[in-house]
């Protein structure tokens, strides 16, 4: 355990050429205080969880004062924006304030998000407000808790600085932690730049800092994008087992690392629905939740068509080893996913018809409005089959589903109890659903308290456990959530 004077700051990414990013010191946000502090987060860069109370800590957490060695900057990407190619996006409104080396090896980038204008804000304020900030820490630990890969958070800070969105807001602050933030919308930047030299500076920065097994290998960039593909497949394969929907799967919001990544309108699924669009603001529905294993197919081919260059100098042949890499992420994608949802069902060997059972569940619940948190983990319970109807706006319906189940069942060597065990370490009772996160953003806004953050930090640290006395939090929203209206506005 370290004091946060102990910490040691190297920012490498700031090694890079000047061009990469923009040296940019955080503009203070009024009133800013330090509101709440993820011990479990701590642990990454072993900073002793004390220290959330030290003047320094607090100084730095807040962007007022850096430590010597912090070298804070913006860096440069571009992205495919619903579709559409945006030549220069950047951290509109974050700071890198550096990497922490970790006793094991390992470090972590610290950005602070919310931190004021950078070069790359585009007219905007730089600010997020505190709804979305509190809403990004708390799912970025509950996606955490779910055992999927993301972006973890530090700390929260709350402001008193007035923010414009569709009415007035107050600004707040999170300290972002990851093993890197470099996007699939990094390497677009220099591609669509045709600036190819820093295209191969980045890439060889990349592998060497992150994924040095690849140099090894015969054709490293071509190495790193099936290692993208391959981690991409897997996060997405557990964001649909799960029931979580991203809102704004734009290339720039992509993380190289296979990492979940720039919470916005992000959703779990209530009411089991493929077609659910969690993001107001996304009327076409091009990210609703059934659409996102796709959708990741079209980043990675954003992806792969900025590597392009360093792939291969012949075009033809780039475009093919491209075309063959990519060709194999629906497979990977198909295994994981599969492989999550026998779990899901308790079936740990794998058997002919078991996706179309699973599949068959899946449309008894979309028919039933049944809620998809709530199916599994009645699933999950030792009694829990013969009240599985009480989840179906017709409980007769799952009966034909029920004994096909139960006939599939009797075949798994597994006992009962151990396998109700085991599918509890996979059906999660507790998801971050958006009445949740309301309630505690309301209590903050409007009193100060934070009590309710703590509560779902707790719950959603381990959502697996039964948390007895929390039954509420495991409930389907209630009426009034009906109201919620979450968009890109953050
Ligand atoms: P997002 O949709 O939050 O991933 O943001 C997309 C791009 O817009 C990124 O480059 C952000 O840095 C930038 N951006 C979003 N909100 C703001 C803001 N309030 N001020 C400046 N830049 C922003
Ligand atoms: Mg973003």
């Amino acid at each position: 355990m370290k004091t946060f004077r102990q910490l040691r700051f190297d920012n490498h990414y700031a090694r890079l050429p000047d061009h990469f990013f923009s040296r940019h010191l955080p503009a203070p946000l009024e009133g800013a205080r330090l509101v709440h502090f993820n011990v479990a987060a701590a642990r990454l860069i072993d900073l002793d969880p004390a220290e959330a109370h030290s003047p320094a800590f607090e100084d730095f957490a807040c962007g007022r004062k850096l430590p010597p060695d912090c070298e804070p900057i913006a860096m440069c990407y571009a992205g495919h924006q619903f579709g559409q190619l945006v030549p220069r996006l950047g951290d509109g409104r974050a700071i890198l304030l550096g990497q922490v080396a970790n006793d094991d090896g390992s470090s972590q980038d610290l950005q602070l998000k919310g931190s004021g204008p950078t070069r790359y804000s585009r007219g905007s304020d730089g600010r997020a407000v505190l709804r979305s900030t509190i809403r990004e820490y708390l799912c970025s630990e509950a996606m955490h808790g779910l055992g999927i890969p993301t972006t973890r958070a530090l700390c929260l800070v709350a402001g008193d600085e007035e923010v414009y969105r569709e009415q007035i807001e107050t600004g707040a602050m999170l300290l972002r932690m990851a093993p890197g933030h470099i996007r699939f919308g990094s390497f677009e930047y220099f591609y669509y730049a045709q600036r190819y030299d820093d295209l191969r500076t980045l890439a060889d920065y990349t592998i060497d800092r992150y994924f040095p097994e690849l140099r090894e290998q015969a054709n490293p960039p071509l190495a790193l994008l099936e290692r993208v593909i391959h981690d991409t497949a897997q996060l997405i394969a557990a964001w649909q087992a799960v029931g979580f929907s991203h809102g704004v799967m734009n290339s720039d919001n992509m993380s190289i690392h296979g990492i979940t990544l720039d919470y916005g309108p992000f959703g779990f699924l209530d009411a089991y629905d493929p077609g659910f669009i969690c993001n107001h603001s996304d009327h076409g529905g091009r990210y609703a939740f059934d659409r996102q294993p796709g959708i990741g197919l079209f980043n990675l081919s954003c992806l792969a068509q900025a590597l392009l260059p360093l792939i291969d100098p012949q075009p033809e042949a780039a475009a093919e080893l491209a075309r063959d890499a990519l060709g194999r992420y629906q497979a990977s994608f198909d295994t994981a996913y599969r492989a999550r949802m026998r779990e899901k069902l308790g079936l740990f060997e794998s058997r002919a018809g078991d996706d179309a059972l699973c599949d068959a569940l899946l449309d008894a619940m979309a028919a039933n409005r049944a809620d998809y948190t709530r199916v599994f983990r009645r699933l999950s319970e030792t009694d829990g089959a013969g009240r599985l109807g009480e989840l179906f706006s017709d409980p007769a319906s799952c009966d034909a589903w029920l004994q096909r189940y139960r006939a599939r069942l009797a075949q798994e060597p597994v006992e009962a109890a151990l396998r109700s065990e085991r599918m509890k370490r996979v059906n999660p009772k507790f998801v971050l659903r958006n009445h949740l996160a309301e309630t505690a953003i309301r209590k903050a806004r409007d009193a100060r308290d934070y009590s309710e953050i703590d509560r779902l930090m707790i719950l959603m640290q381990a959502p697996y456990d039964e948390h007895p006395g929390f039954e509420a939090y495991a409930g389907e929203p209630p009426d009034w959530a009906r109201g919620i209206s979450v968009s890109c506005s953050s």
